[in-house]
């Protein structure tokens, strides 16, 4: 989400005519947008804006200094007094006024801004694409924030008060968008939400049985020229069949789910407030499953949630054992301001939350190189997104269940949907060859 609204800040100053600098070394205006999911991302933005600052004071007093997002959200104000250098602080709902600012800031130099009001409307701010950046490659993927904010209130997490209440854009303001990129070369869409599946669930309700969400993903489905369509991230509560039945009904839906399950115990669920058990869980796992065989899971784990026992954690171990993720992001639990989990007693142990996370990470690695194998020796279709970010003289592409394939192409196979045959595994990575794909039909043919 934050790369999205990076992004869409980005296409807004190049349209008022900026140009995008090759590095912050040589640029006029440095923007740095920033995460408070966890403490570690508030602290990395801190210590990187501490230096940058120390730069400008040096040597290039000039130079405009700015952050945007959820910490400028939450912390606002006081980010000017820790570090006087700075010259914007943008919160989440003003990332559409960055170039206003930024232009203010040069032509008048009259003091820095703060801006973390609330703002009617800002849902359907996040529009703009840059897509190729500053050299003419074409992008074959794109997100479309489809809503802002979040209303689930969990008890670990800050994205409620950074974020603010749950907004939704319309059908067709949506669609619009995808269209628009499809027209200008995009062929895959991710639909980004902090709960995507409880998109529009008060603006627009249910309708012939079909959630907001299933009604958008069908509206989309409709967009002439788009291959491919993901969305992230859903949550088990209002999971309904609807959106089980999508991954039957609709061929362009990809299959491939990043479910956050956060714990394997029910016990913390509920001091989570995830409302979900284990059992709902596995059972839309199932579903999931039975709807598409080759679906592709991934989910978020929260280790050391306060009160974790060593119990609850072999429950998540045990979890993960048996959902057998295709990849999980494991998070140690982090303090956040005015959660409520962040006050609760039975906070645990640095040293024990390391251990569960090393623990749990192996786990997840072991079964994610396991999954990977049974990919060697099997075709796949890929999209091609563009180089590999290791080699450049690869390409890089992903199946529709989201596994990342590197094999040898070449620039004008970017943005197309190729067959390869699977020669090679790595824990994250899949290698594969078009020619042996390409080999094997001609032998078909003759
Ligand atoms: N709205 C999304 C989550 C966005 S934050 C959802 O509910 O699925 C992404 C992930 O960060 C979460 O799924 C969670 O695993 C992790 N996270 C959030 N708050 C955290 C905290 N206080 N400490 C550690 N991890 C956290």
């Amino acid at each position: 989400m934050n790369m999205r609204d990076s992004e869409a800040v980005a296409a807004q100053l190049v349209e008022k005519g900026y140009s995008l600098a090759g590095s912050e070394h040589s640029a006029d205006v440095i923007l740095l947008n920033t995460c408070s999911v966890r403490d570690m991302a508030e602290q990395k933005a801190i210590g990187k804006m501490r230096n940058l600052a120390a730069e400008k004071r040096k040597f290039r007093p000039g130079v405009v200094l700015g952050f945007m997002g959820c910490m400028a959200q939450s912390r606002g104000k006081e980010l000017l007094d820790q570090l006087p250098d700075l010259d914007l602080v943008v919160g989440t709902q003003k990332f559409h006024r960055t170039a206003e600012y930024i232009t203010r800031i040069l032509e008048q130099r009259d003091g820095a801004i703060c801006d973390v009001a609330e703002e009617i409307g800002s849902e359907a701010t996040i529009r703009e694409h840059l897509l190729n950046g500053k050299d003419v490659k074409k992008s074959a993927t794109a997100f479309v924030s489809i809503m802002q904010g979040c209303n689930q209130h969990c008890t670990f997490c800050i994205v409620p008060d950074t974020r603010g209440k749950e907004r939704s854009r319309t059908i067709p303001d949506i669609v619009a968008e995808c269209r628009e990129l499809v027209d200008r070369g995009v062929r895959e869409i991710t639909l980004l939400g902090q709960i995507v599946n409880q998109y529009g669930r008060r603006e627009f309700g249910v309708e012939n049985g079909k959630t907001a969400f299933v009604r958008l993903l069908e509206a989309v489905h409709e967009v002439e020229g788009l291959e491919r369509i993901r969305f992230t991230s859903p949550h088990p509560k209002g999971y309904g069949v609807d959106l089980i039945q999508a991954y039957v009904e609709l061929p362009k839906l990809c299959e491939s789910a990043h479910f956050p399950v956060q714990s394997g115990s029910d016990r913390i669920l509920k001091r989570m407030h995830r409302q979900y058990d284990v059992k709902r869980f596995f059972s839309l796992v199932d579903q999931l499953r039975e709807a598409q065989s080759g679906m592709g899971i991934t989910t978020d784990i929260i280790v050391g949630f306060p009160g974790e026992t060593e119990e609850d954690f072999e429950r998540t171990l045990d979890l993960v054992r048996k959902v057998r993720f295709d990849n999980a992001y494991v998070f140690k639990y982090s303090p956040r301001k005015n959660t409520p989990a962040a006050t609760m007693e039975q906070q645990i142990e640095t040293e024990v939350i390391e251990q569960r996370h090393a623990r749990l990470l192996g786990q997840v690695n072991e079964i994610a190189a396991e999954i990977n194998q049974q990919y060697e020796g099997r075709t796949v279709q890929v999209l091609v997104e563009g180089e590999s970010r290791r080699n450049t003289e690869r390409m890089m592409g992903r199946t529709r269940s989201n596994k990342i394939v590197i094999f040898e192409g070449k620039e004008r196979h970017r943005g197309q949907l190729m067959d390869l045959r699977i020669v090679r595994c790595g824990s994250f990575t899949l290698y594969g060859d078009p020619a042996i794909v390409n080999l094997e039909s001609s032998c078909t043919l003759a």
